[in-house]
């Protein structure tokens, strides 16, 4: 079996290496420099998307920001899971928030910017504070401006003007913010039958906007029935098939949808070694037929993103249960270049191994993980 995966990043190449044990072989086509490469060695193999796609026998996406243009030209072929619309859906915040009302999933109130207008009636009937997220090409926190200070409105706009100015198909979702207790998201895959398989809720930390860990233990059932009854009913408005996770806020044991990816994600890494089929195996299993595997935690495991560094201290592999990941990538300040997951069989043997990690680990490399470790509750 053949899949072809829009973008040639780190999840098309751990959709290589989860593939290659079930016969499935990945080429990835790069939508920027339009070349079909192996997603392990980036080896080229061609050129053109409709070489790429004559040769897929299934078409998918390891990242939402795809020309419309590149996502029509795949649905057309008939072999595209999740499909244009499900893509589209989670690289523009417009149609993103369309379908979490559609489907009566709990979500920040929300306005479209387009105009002056607009930003004065979104402050008026939303009220401060508010966050604001450019339409398109937002990820990560990019892209978004904070206002609660009414005297700072003018200059804000100022600000948001210019950046509608550079691009016709830009828009700005205002949105109210919401004083969460913690942020968590879900992994989870529908296959083409309809049957759906959820990972265990995990809970994630930013740093400066960017997911630094995740953690995956033992959820309470009611917040994991929640997440995943508002799984079932975005997957089913979209009809999708493979893996698609959700962000949620957690406003006092209440969820609320921030976004969703229409991919395998960041905050489901941990699935390499926490549990069966981790989310690269499922989601070619979803898109090429194959039932889904089990989706239980097998032991508390957590992630923590290695950001602008090429090497970390070798001692860390001698810690037990931890892997490392490297995506093979240039160094870049702030660049997602790998990850470690580290597990443990109970949550306190993870946390006294994490601590010993922590010791092992630069601090300016990586930030506010003893904060972290503190925060995890027994
Ligand atoms: P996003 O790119 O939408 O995931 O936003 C990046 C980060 O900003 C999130 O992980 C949250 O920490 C924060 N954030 C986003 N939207 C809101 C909101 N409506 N209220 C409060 N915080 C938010």
């Amino acid at each position: 079996m053949k899949v072809l995966v829009l973008g040639a990043g780190q999840l098309a190449r751990m959709m290589s290496l989860a593939g290659a044990p079930l016969n499935i072989s990945i080429s990835a086509y790069d939508v920027n420099t339009d070349a079909i490469v192996h997603p392990l060695t980036q080896h080229k193999l061609g050129t053109g998307l409709a070489n790429a796609i004559a040769d897929a026998d299934v078409i998918t996406a390891e990242f939402e920001h795809i020309p419309v243009a590149i996502l029509e030209q795949c649905q057309q072929s008939g072999k595209f899971l999740p499909g244009s619309d499900a893509i589209q859906a989670g690289g523009d915040r417009r149609l993103e928030k369309a379908l979490l009302a559609r489907c009566s999933v709990a979500s920040a109130g929300y306005k479209v910017i387009n105009n002056e207008a607009d930003f004065k009636q979104a402050i008026t009937s939303l009220g401060l504070p508010l966050i604001f997220k450019s339409a398109l090409e937002g990820y990560d926190g990019k892209g978004q401006w904070r206002l609660k200070d009414p005297a700072q409105a003018d200059m804000l706009w100022q600000q948001m003007a210019d950046f509608l100015a550079t691009d016709a198909k830009q828009a700005i979702v205002a949105e109210q913010f919401i004083g969460f207790n913690r942020e968590l998201s879900l992994v989870a895959a529908r296959a083409s039958n309809g049957e759906v398989k959820a990972y265990p809720l995990t809970e994630n930390h930013h740093v400066n906007g960017v997911l630094s860990v995740s953690l995956a233990r033992p959820v309470s059932s009611t917040l994991q029935a929640q997440a995943e009854q508002m799984f079932s009913a975005i997957a089913e408005e979209l009809n999708y098939v493979g893996v698609l996770a959700i962000e949620f806020f957690d406003v006092d044991g209440t969820l609320m949808v921030n976004e969703i990816a229409p991919r395998v994600h960041n905050s489901g890494h941990w699935t390499q070694q926490g549990a069966d089929v981790c989310q690269f195996e499922q989601h070619l299993r979803a898109v090429t037929g194959l039932p889904l595997g089990n989706t239980a935690l097998l032991r508390p495991t957590l992630m923590i993103n290695i950001l602008g560094e090429d090497t970390t201290p070798a001692a860390i592999l001698g810690l037990a249960g931890l892997h490392l990941h490297w995506y093979g990538k240039t160094k870049r300040p702030g660049r997602k270049m790998g990850h470690i997951n580290l597990s443990a069989d109970s949550l306190a043997e993870l946390k006294a191994h994490f601590a010993k990690l922590i010791d092992l680990l630069p601090a300016t490399a990586f930030p506010e993980l003893e904060q972290m470790l503190n925060q995890i509750a027994d």
